[in-house]
């Protein structure tokens, strides 16, 4: 049982769908698939921008992002609360771009108006980069606040949204978002090996005059070819068989009741950490609805991961970098019910008595239960 933030569950539907022989990618049958595809990875990013699909996982969609928009020494902003925010700035720096950074601590959220600030002290800065839930520390930034300071700017604004996106509302036109990249094996419920990339019209003006080298992430010939559902390359023909099975899924969930379900598997996990007696890493209004942090004081988290795999068979993550051993994250992003943290918090509470913690037995179900027969 996968409870980590990717790769998450695979419906047994969408194994099966991948398990089909593969078609050729140059076929009416494939177009037609990759069409419906490409269409409802638009519903879900409630975006009319392009969509365009690469075979990668979520750091190759937000490598596309970062290289096909900007040229050599551009000044970008990188914003960091985590490892993932680090990530990003590391690319800047491997392309040589001017990379200047607002940083908050592990654990907090980024502060927008420190952002604003540089923004207002660099008028020529030409994008700003955020990671909309930083997975590390369970973190979810206020992207909405941030992109409304870099849309009076003037610069792109481009977002990791790899465990946002499915797991809540990222209304990709509304927030003004010029580049959204995300990865299959987070909340799309399909395994790794397919990047998603939104671009705005623009992303695409500054596109013409963007000079750092690219060849297979650039993003000129996606666009075309998908524009006539097909793609540039071969693609990962079996994962958008998957894909396609996975989003009719979506469709039939309906985007609102998809996000409620995270809000409340979000809510439930953490309202038993807390029965539980156990400190959450990130504070209520800053959580992220795909993945919770958990400092489990005195107890170390490694202990907690490796009784929970030997024992019960399920997967938590651990902490990284600095935090290695001092939390574990529990993923309920994508293919993830109520069902999930139930277990979950059951062998939680039956690991840490073994390993002679304090915590009431039947505490976190019985708060996990609580948020989950709320009328
Ligand atoms: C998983 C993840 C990524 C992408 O990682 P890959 O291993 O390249 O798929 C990027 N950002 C965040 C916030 C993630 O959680």
């Amino acid at each position: 049982m996968l409870m980590i933030p990717g790769p998450t569950p695979v419906p047994e539907r969408v194994l099966q769908a991948m398990a089909k022989h593969p078609i050729g990618h140059r076929s009416a049958d494939f177009s037609a698939i990759f069409g419906e595809v490409t269409e409802n990875l638009k519903w879900l990013h409630q975006t009319k921008n392009d969509l365009l699909i690469l075979a990668a996982s979520g750091t190759g969609a937000m490598e596309a992002g970062i290289i096909n928009f900007l040229s050599p020494n551009d000044k970008v902003l990188v914003c960091t609360n985590g490892k993932f925010g680090e990530r990003w700035g590391e690319v800047s720096e491997a392309y040589g771009l001017n990379t200047q950074y607002v940083k908050a601590d592990w654990g907090q959220p980024l502060d927008p108006n420190a952002i604003k600030a540089a923004l207002d002290a660099g008028p020529d800065i030409k994008a700003v980069i955020v990671t909309h839930s930083e997975t590390s520390t369970g973190v979810i930034n206020d992207l909405q606040t941030i992109s409304s300071y870099v849309k009076a700017h003037g610069a792109l604004m481009m977002a990791d949204t790899v465990t946002s996106l499915g797991a809540c509302s990222v209304p990709v036109d509304e927030w003004n978002l010029d580049v959204v990249a995300s990865g299959s094996q987070k909340g799309y419920m399909i395994p790794p090996g397919l990047g998603f990339i939104s671009v705005s019209e623009k992303a695409w003006e500054a596109y013409k005059t963007a000079k750092l080298p690219k060849f297979y992430l650039d993003l000129g010939p996606y666009r075309k070819n998908t524009a006539k559902n097909t793609t540039p390359f071969t693609p990962a023909i079996n994962l958008i068989f998957a894909m396609q099975s996975a989003l009719q899924m979506m469709r039939n969930e309906g985007l609102e009741n998809i996000f409620t379900r995270h809000d409340r598997l979000k809510r439930a996990t953490r309202a038993a950490i807390k029965a539980m007696g156990m400190p959450l890493y990130a504070s209520d209004d800053c959580a992220s609805p795909a993945i919770t942090a958990v400092m489990p004081e005195g107890l170390d988290a490694e202990q907690i991961r490796s009784v929970m795999k030997k024992k019960y068979d399920i997967i938590l993550a651990g902490g990284q970098d600095a935090l290695k051993g001092k939390i574990f994250r529990i993923g309920h992003l994508g293919f993830v019910s109520d069902r999930e943290v139930l277990t979950a918090i059951a062998a939680l509470e039956a690991t840490v008595i073994e390993l002679g913690g304090k915590t009431t037995p039947g505490s976190g179900v019985a708060a996990a239960a609580a948020v989950f027969t709320q009328k």
